[in-house]
């Protein structure tokens, strides 16, 4: 049995780790899909795909579960946006989603679709971590170690704080 999770992961954080932590206990194997993959370098979506493959990888390494992390660009073309993942993943057979518009595609194609569990949502999302992150409060406790020490590597922060200030000239 195979799942399958779709994200943006801006950035990975402890929510979407224990997502993956209740997946892998139904699941053999699970398959990653980082969504947007061509989106990085903006406000809304400050790290490339490469930086959120890193950040995703580094942090389940310990587990010792089979996951493949896969990214995947967005189209315009929502109708055949499932049909677009599964050319480029391996087959699946259970995709587990939050996202209303991710969980009405996957299921008009007939596949089995499981919400996860939400986790402290109104601190473990993205936008609030970011959020933190310009406004110079903690985060880095709402994101895996591993996730911190990726962003740190990366210079994150000022990234973001940098993109902030050109928005403004
Ligand atoms: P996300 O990173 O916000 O969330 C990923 C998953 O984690 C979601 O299922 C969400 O419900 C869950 N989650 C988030 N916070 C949580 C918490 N605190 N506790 C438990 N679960 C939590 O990403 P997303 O918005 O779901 O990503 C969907 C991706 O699919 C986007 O990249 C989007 O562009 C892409 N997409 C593309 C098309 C297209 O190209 N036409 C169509 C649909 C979706």
């Amino acid at each position: 049995m195979r799942g399958l999770l779709v994200g943006r992961f801006q950035p990975f954080h402890n929510g979407h780790l224990n997502v993956v932590l209740s997946i892998m206990k139904e699941v053999d194997e699970l398959i990653i899909v980082v969504g947007s993959a061509e989106k990085s370098h903006s406000l809304d979506n400050p790290f490339t795909a490469g930086e959120r493959i890193l950040m995703i990888s580094k942090t389940l390494r310990k587990y010792n579960f089979p996951f493949y992390v896969i990214p995947i660009k967005d189209i315009e073309f929502n109708s055949l946006w499932v049909s677009y993942v599964e050319s480029l993943t391996p087959k699946f057979d259970v995709v587990y989603s939050g996202n209303p518009l991710v969980r009405v595609l996957f299921k008009e194609r007939n596949y089995k679709v499981k919400r996860p569990q939400m986790f402290n949502r109104k601190e473990l999302s993205g936008e609030e971590i970011r959020r933190r992150m310009l406004s110079g409060e903690p985060w880095e406790n709402l994101v895996p170690k591993e996730v911190a020490e990726v962003i740190e590597e990366i210079d994150g922060v000022n990234r973001l704080r940098s993109l902030l200030e050109s928005d403004k000239l």
